[in-house]
């Protein structure tokens, strides 16, 4: 055991197995959900051990035990899946990937980060999430008839518990609280903040948990409206959502938020008509792709499941081919690549139709499948790829955001 810093410990666990990098990552960024104490988990080089950093009164027995079944749980996941490559564009831009876009924009004035996952922007960046959001949104109408609509941000619990939200993504749930409909208890509350110099926060018991939720994907809300619709031919829907999703100490800039938005996309019907719409979808995202000029690729993926579930889960999304991940790559701080994944494309059998009561043309439950656009990673890889000279940028984009 080593001392980090004044307040952190580390300590090194082997891990059961030797892991591959994509799990290695998935091992550190899920990592701060595993304990209070624990400030993150980092798989050492030689991908067989990893050392957890924590806080130096933290009681170590009990919360190396708790590292240690994380880290088992994890390390059980199957991994070296070939990945299935569907479609691939090079961006004719010749110029340098931008470093650390995130902080050129906020120099240009056009970004402003609140510190906690959440952003405000203007001028040229608000301007391209128009854009993208907009050129989405007339491919999805000119291709899959799919006509724009509005969703809320709130959503309640039992419509997230029968979308499986809380056995996939315990974690990354925000339930939303309130004050007690108490004339005391809010009273309390009034004459603490009236000359307070910070906020002061209502005590717990006082706060309510009833069940509304901040929306954490954007194609939820959508199924409770389709509730006993027979759907004779195939449908598709789209619209702008807002998102939130509790992502702990890993947000980062616009590439790991708690608020963003997303262009949902989504299709219902028969098996035929989601796979079609699928393929319809991917040439939608192809001419996106090409009309910013992007270096990306649209291949097989699976999802951050909470650890426990991790496994089983990825194992079949991978089998199944049945998420598919638009990977656009942005240049790091000191210059170096790594690819962002800034939407999916994802089939989900007659899950949604089973759990909500979509009927499709055979009386059998329906078929759904969406495809999600996350808009702010669009921007950043946008600018990361192109940078801040407007000549570097398509035309039909230059004299839109410029
Ligand atoms: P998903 O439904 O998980 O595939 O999410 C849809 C899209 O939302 C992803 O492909 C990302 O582009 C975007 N996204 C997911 N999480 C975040 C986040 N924390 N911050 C910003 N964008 C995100
Ligand atoms: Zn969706």
């Amino acid at each position: 055991m080593n001392e980090m810093s004044p307040s952190l410990v580390d300590i090194v666990i082997p891990l059961p197995k030797t892991v591959d990098a994509d799990l290695a990552s998935d091992i550190e960024k899920e990592s701060v959900f595993v304990s209070p104490y624990i400030e993150r988990i980092v798989v050492e080089d030689d991908f067989a051990s990893a050392r957890a950093f924590m806080k130096s009164d933290a009681p170590l027995e009990e919360v190396k035990d708790k590292a240690t079944r994380y880290l088992e749980t994890m390390s059980k996941q199957v991994s070296g899946f070939d990945v299935k490559v569907y479609l691939e564009n090079e961006r004719s831009d010749q110029g340098s990937y931008l470093a650390d876009a995130n902080l050129a924009l906020a120099d240009a004035g056009w970004l402003h980060d609140y510190g906690k996952g959440q952003v405000a922007y203007s001028g040229p960046v608000l301007k391209l999430a128009r854009l993208i959001d907009a050129k989405a949104a007339e491919f999805y109408l000119e291709r899959l008839d799919a006509e724009d609509g509005h969703f809320p941000a709130l959503v309640d619990a039992e419509t997230l518990h029968k979308c499986g939200y809380f056995d996939s993504h315990p974690n990354a749930v925000t339930f939303v609280g309130n004050m007690l409909e108490d004339f005391d208890a809010i009273e309390e509350f009034r004459v603490a903040n009236s000359c307070s110099e910070g906020a002061l926060l209502p005590p717990q018991e006082h706060v309510h948990v009833d069940g509304m939720c901040l929306n954490p994907a954007a194609c939820f809300p959508c199924y409770p409206t389709l509730k006993g619709r027979v759907l004779e031919k195939g449908s598709c829907f789209s619209w702008l959502g807002r998102v939130f999703r509790y992502e702990s100490r890993n947000i980062s800039g616009l590439e790991r938020l708690y608020e963003f938005n997303v262009r949902e996309l989504v299709f219902v019907g028969s098996e035929t008509f989601t796979h079609e719409s699928r393929e319809k979808s991917l040439e939608c995202v192809k001419d996106l792709i090409q009309f910013f000029d992007l270096d990306a690729v649209v291949q097989t993926a699976t999802d951050p499941f909470f650890a426990t579930v991790s496994a089983a889960r990825k194992f079949w999304q991978q089998a199944q081919e049945v998420k598919n991940e638009i990977l656009i790559p942005v240049a790091r701080a000191d210059g170096s690549r790594k690819v962002l994944a800034c939407g999916s494309i994802n089939l989900h059998g007659n899950f949604f139709g089973t759990r909500f009561e979509i009927v499709g043309a055979d009386r059998e439950p329906a078929n759904t499948g969406c495809v999600g656009l996350g808009i702010e990673r669009w921007v950043l890889a946008c600018f990361s790829q192109h940078g801040l000279d407007p000549d570097r940028w398509p035309a039909a984009v230059r004299e839109r955001i410029f």
